[in-house]
């Protein structure tokens, strides 16, 4: 089974659940466009190579396909339409009127230079231009592109079409009309909906600790915006390994360290673990915040932890999720505690519109109170239909996406 079918058994089980019409469901099951590019790339050794970029464009039922571009050596196709299709539902989620698009790259970035970073990444803009724009498809960061990345693209765009473009993409430097509080915006979220999740099972944050997987931007800011909601940092990890201490970690200064050094590891005054221990750790919140396919039906039975909250995209597996509900495990499910980041590059797109700009308080206020009702409409659709918080949010997807299908006249 490929990733793509994996990430629709939820889907599935949501659709059996509501007992959703055939024709409907097959318009969610499949993307609406997908396009795979070559863009060439003249290196610095005065080679030319040919790099292979893909751009999905899951659904536009309703609103333009919004969602992030992926550089990494194992993007591929189905991964990329995957990750659109999860974008449509997180965006439906969220009550954003966007559908699901994402984008991706071949490519180690560590490996280029600069130069070569920034050809590549207009060369690809080039090539899928005739499908993107601030109606149609609006572009990200994802893992390993940001806001220079961003930037790049938002001048090569501007300079196809001849105008100022900020709004055909999100998570910009302010300088160019990004928005005050978008860098922290995912992670924030993860913590709003961990807190939402605690506070369901009576446990106050001081009483908390937690472990958080990944110590990018997803995982640096949810370690850190728990060390300010007073829950116990005692487990953190990236790539190159993972680390431990009792007492709970200061991850404003572990952030500092890894500024510096590159990786949490040889952290001061912390104990090396593995990344599969920070995963059986007993905690009460265990934050996967790296990458898919992390919790799978290999390691769940070894989980201890009360609560996940999904700051990476798939990290559970299907076979996995059943597993930590026969244990009692909540899984608040990534389309829900991830979509901090499309929420506020959102609020981005709409201060691009107007040209007026928010200040970072009117920005956490809005998103909080958005992730907090979307918390409250899954927690609710699960209740009802007694099933898990991950079916239930996309029960709740599939709800709006389903009015405006049919009020579109597609089903
Ligand atoms: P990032 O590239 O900034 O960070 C990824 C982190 O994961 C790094 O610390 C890396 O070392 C670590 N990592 C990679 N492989 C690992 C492994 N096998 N074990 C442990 N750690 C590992 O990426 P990011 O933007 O933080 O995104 C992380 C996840 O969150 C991805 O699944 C992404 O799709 C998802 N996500 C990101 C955003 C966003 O706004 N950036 C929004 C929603 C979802």
């Amino acid at each position: 089974m490929n990733i793509f079918e994996m990430a629709q058994i939820p889907l599935n089980k949501a659709i059996e659940t509501m007992k959703l019409d055939a024709g409907a469901a097959q318009i969610i099951a499949n993307p609406e466009r997908t396009l795979e590019v070559a863009i060439p790339v003249k290196m610095d050794d005065g080679t030319t190579k040919v790099f292979t970029g893909y751009r999905s464009q899951h659904s536009t039922i309703l609103g333009p396909a919004k969602g992030g571009v992926r550089y990494h050596q194992n993007v591929n196709m189905d991964e990329v339409k995957t990750l659109a299709f999860w974008m449509t539902c997180k965006c439906a989620v969220a009550g954003l009127p966007y559908g699901g698009g994402k984008g991706g790259i071949i490519v180690d970035p560590s490996k280029l230079s600069k130069r070569e970073l920034e050809a590549l990444t207009r060369g690809f803009i080039d090539k899928i231009a005739p499908i993107i724009g601030e109606k149609r498809d609006i572009p990200a960061p994802d893992m390993n592109t940001n806001a220079q990345i961003m930037g790049w693209m938002m001048d090569e765009y501007s300079k196809l079409t001849g105008q100022y473009e900020p709004g055909f993409i999100t998570g910009k430097a302010i300088a160019v009309g990004g928005s005050l509080g978008r860098t922290a915006a995912t992670g924030r979220g993860v913590v709003v909906a961990a807190l939402e999740a605690l506070k369901l099972k009576g446990i106050a944050p001081a009483d908390a600790t937690a472990a958080v997987q990944g110590f990018g931007n997803v995982g640096s800011w949810t370690a850190k915006l728990f060390c300010d909601a007073g829950v116990k940092v005692v487990a953190l990890s990236d790539v190159f390994g993972a680390i431990y201490n009792a007492d709970g970690f200061d991850c404003y200064a572990v952030d500092e360290y890894v500024k510096k050094t590159g990786s949490v590891v040889g952290y001061p005054g912390s104990h090396p673990i593995t990344n599969a221990e920070l995963l059986a750790m007993k905690v009460t919140v265990l934050a996967p915040c790296a990458m898919e396919l992390q919790i799978t039906a290999d390691n769940a039975d070894a989980v201890q932890a009360e609560i996940i909250c999904e700051g990476a995209n798939g990290p559970t597996t299907p076979d996995a999720d059943a597993i930590l509900d026969a244990k009692g495990i909540m899984v608040v499910p990534d389309i829900l505690a991830n979509g901090g980041g499309v929420t506020v590059s959102y609020f981005e797109w709409v201060q691009n519109l107007y040209r007026y700009f928010w200040t970072e308080e009117e920005v956490i206020e809005k998103q909080t109170a958005m992730m907090i009702k979307a918390f409250k409409e899954v927690h609710a659709k699960a209740e009802q239909y007694g099933v898990d918080m991950r079916v239930a949010a996309y029960i709740v997807a599939l709800n709006s996406l389903v009015e405006a299908m049919k009020i579109r006249g597609m089903c």
